[in-house]
């Protein structure tokens, strides 16, 4: 068995093959970015070594920088992870030549799969279904036009360096057809560097199923059955399972022979998915599906299938790569349950899934659930920043049935709590318990259909959350008063509200950015909200149901996994600044242009630091730091327009 390994990735992959090769008895050596230098991997790791700025292109996708601390580091072998050098057929070449095991395929495989026109092609010799299309090297448009005519629309046009869902249109109608190559070329080619594109007839009711192969070096060739990926947003998987829902036993075991058979025609070794797009409008048929790509490393979703089977993956990848055979054959081989996984995400679904940065606050993960496995990279306190995918965790769950799967899935994402960054928790939680997808009848365009009721759509705040946030914002406010300050405030008394006459006040919050307004009342020694807007009154008492994180400055309001942020928009009405512990925002001081910020997230500043520079009226104004602290968030870019009373930064106060 190997005794050291260097894993050249980050995130909860990095720390997930960590954990199997310390169980294994090797040496784990990590690799960092400027920004990772705190990260959990690095924690988790025997020793770690930074290898450059944050951007990948200067850190983890720099071959040689990360080939020169294996050789350094004595490392007998590099895990690529998935994503960044996993299929750069040169850095394995790279690792052989260094005396270096890659754990992966060799450098040909990697190759030969490595654009879909010459992998189709190549499965196609063995006998293996691909979807009905051109494939070929004529790039010319008309030639490709009259191809996808004699296809039949609609066509797919695929960039055939392509991943990720990049540079792939679906096409309806011939009038469309050049307009959409154009913009396929454009994207193909500054995104790979290869504007080749290749036509497909487009699968109606296409279902995203995948076969986990695995491959020794002495000939064995098994599959680890399906994982059904047809949750898709953006040609991007959500929600992962295995087993496929209504896979028979007679189409397994001609897509496994079809997954195998592939795998052989290009000599491959170790783990590897074969991605077919099946036919799923009557079902899943021996004869209705098609071979799309391979994809040479380990799949994010690989748990799905450890839990079904009851394998370490990662575990299987080290003995091969040691040169040991495959410790079982194909009849060996059993489903136990089912299992499902969902792609936490720092995103908002509700900004059309816009990526969503900064310090995670408050982290509670679902880990120990019965039948509950997460993986994550995070923990609470880290940051997530721009540079990375925003992946925080992975949550999986394994049943005796597909409902008892999705049932605990849902359970646990209702226990997930993220503050910070926006996250896709709840509509995780809504695809998990959608009809349409809790049958078997969904495809790839599940999602797409019905954003709106997996709440994917702008809502009106919650006044729950608002009250939540309210009550938390004049407890805090309370708290902080010096003894005996507010004793003519008779909605201010330390703990809790005076018996007395109802008096009304009125307050200006700032919830999500925008002015709410509302009205304090009193009866009966509570405190009640009225939300403009809304009809009667909320009583504030101690929220349940809801996870409430004040920061000094503003709440964040976690309800149902959907994060609300809540201020008072009118520090007239509650000085938070004044009483201590504020966050301090920056705003414009009036209508102008911001021409330069001179700090990042993170960095630490002084009270009177000069933090950006707003442009108005021919003049500059310098926007300087109100507290000592770290700056938490800057929410306007250099060179942007921005309005009077504008979030600039935001500057979190140090903790005395
Ligand atoms: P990428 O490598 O960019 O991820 P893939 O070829 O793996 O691209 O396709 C991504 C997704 O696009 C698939 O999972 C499937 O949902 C959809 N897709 C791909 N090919 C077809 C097709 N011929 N018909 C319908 N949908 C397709």
């Amino acid at each position: 068995m190997l005794k050291s390994v260097l894993i050249a990735n980050r995130g909860e992959i990095a720390c997930r093959i960590i954990r199997t090769a310390r169980r294994l008895g090797m040496r784990t050596i990590a690799v960092y970015s400027e920004a990772d230098a705190q990260a959990l991997h690095v924690k988790l790791a025997d020793e770690s070594h930074a290898i450059g700025p944050s951007p990948a292109r200067e850190s983890y996708l720099v071959a040689e920088r990360i080939l020169s601390v294996a050789k350094a580091a004595n490392a007998e072998c590099i895990h690529p992870g998935y994503g960044f050098l996993s299929e750069n057929a040169e850095f394995a070449e790279a690792c052989e030549a260094a005396g270096i095991v890659f754990v992966g395929p060799p450098a040909s495989a990697i190759r030969a799969m490595g654009l879909k026109d010459a992998a189709k092609a190549l499965v196609e010799k063995a006998n293996v279904p691909v979807v009905p299309g051109y494939h070929g090297p004529n790039q010319d448009e008309s030639f490709l036009r009259a191809e996808a005519s004699a296809i039949g629309y609609p066509v797919l046009i695929k960039a055939v360096a392509g991943g990720g869902g990049k540079g792939m249109r679906r096409v309806e109608q011939d009038a469309e057809f050049s307009e959409a190559l154009a913009s396929a070329k454009r994207e193909a080619a500054s995104a790979f560097g290869n504007a080749d594109v290749l036509i497909e007839r487009y699968i109606l009711k296409p279902r995203h199923v995948e076969m986990q192969v695995f491959a020794d070096r002495h000939g064995n060739v098994v599959h680890l059955f399906e994982r059904d990926c047809s949750l898709q947003r953006r040609h991007q998987k959500v929600i992962e399972e295995a087993p496929a829902p209504g896979m028979s036993e007679d189409v397994r075991a001609v897509m496994g022979r079809a997954a195998t058979e592939a795998a052989r025609a290009v000599g491959y070794v170790g783990a590897g998915t074969i991605e077919f797009i099946a036919d799923g409008s009557d079902g899943l048929k021996p004869d209705g599906f098609f071979f799309m790509e391979m994809n040479t490393r380990l799949q994010v979703e690989h748990p799905v299938t450890e839990a079904i089977t009851g394998l370490d993956l990662v575990e299987l990848q080290f003995r091969i790569a040691s040169g040991e055979p495959l410790p079982f054959a194909q009849s060996d081989l059993s489903i136990n349950g089912h299992a499902v996984e969902a792609r936490l995400y720092a995103e908002d679904p509700e900004k059309g899934f816009l990526p969503s940065t900064g310090k995670l606050w408050a982290l509670d993960l679902p880990t120990g659930g019965r039948g509950i496995r997460v993986d994550t990279g995070v923990a609470a306190g880290d940051t997530v920043t721009p540079f990375y995918d925003p992946m925080i965790a992975k949550i999986i769950a394994h049943g005796a049935t597909r409902d008892e799967a999705l049932d605990r899935l849902s359970a646990a994402l209702g226990r997930t709590v993220v503050a910070g960054p926006k996250t896709n928790t709840a509509f995780l939680r809504a695809l998990c318990d959608a009809p349409g997808f809790r049958g078997d009848r969904f495809d790839t365009g599940f999602i797409d259909r019905n954003l709106e009721s997996l709440g994917a759509q702008t809502s009106p705040p919650s006044h729950k959350s608002v009250a939540a946030g309210v009550a938390a914002l004049l407890d805090q406010a309370v708290r902080a008063r010096p003894q005996g300050a507010w004793a003519h405030d008779p909605w201010a008394v330390a703990d809790g509200f005076a018996a007395g006459p109802a008096l009304n006040r009125r307050l200006r919050l700032d919830v999500e950015g925008d002015a709410i307004d509302a009205e304090l009342s009193f009866k009966d020694a509570t405190a009640f909200l009225r939300i403009q807007g809304a009809d009667g009154d909320i009583p504030l008492l101690p929220g349940t149901a809801v996870s409430v994180y004040p920061r000094g400055g503003d709440v964040l309001v976690i309800e149902a996994g959907r994060q609300t942020r809540v201020a008072f928009a009118d520090l007239l009405d509650v000085d938070l600044d004044d009483a201590g512990g504020g966050d301090a925002a920056i705003k414009a001081p009036m209508h102008g242009k911001l021409v330069a910020v001179f700090v990042r997230v993170g960095d630490r500043v002084t009270k009177g630091q000069k933090l950006a520079l707003v442009e108005a009226m021919k003049m500059e104004h310098a926007l300087t730091a109100q507290v000592d602290g770290e700056v938490s968030d800057i929410l306007a870019q250099e060179g942007a327009q921005v309005a009077e009373g504008a979030k600039i930064l935001v500057v979190a106060r140090s903790q005395p």
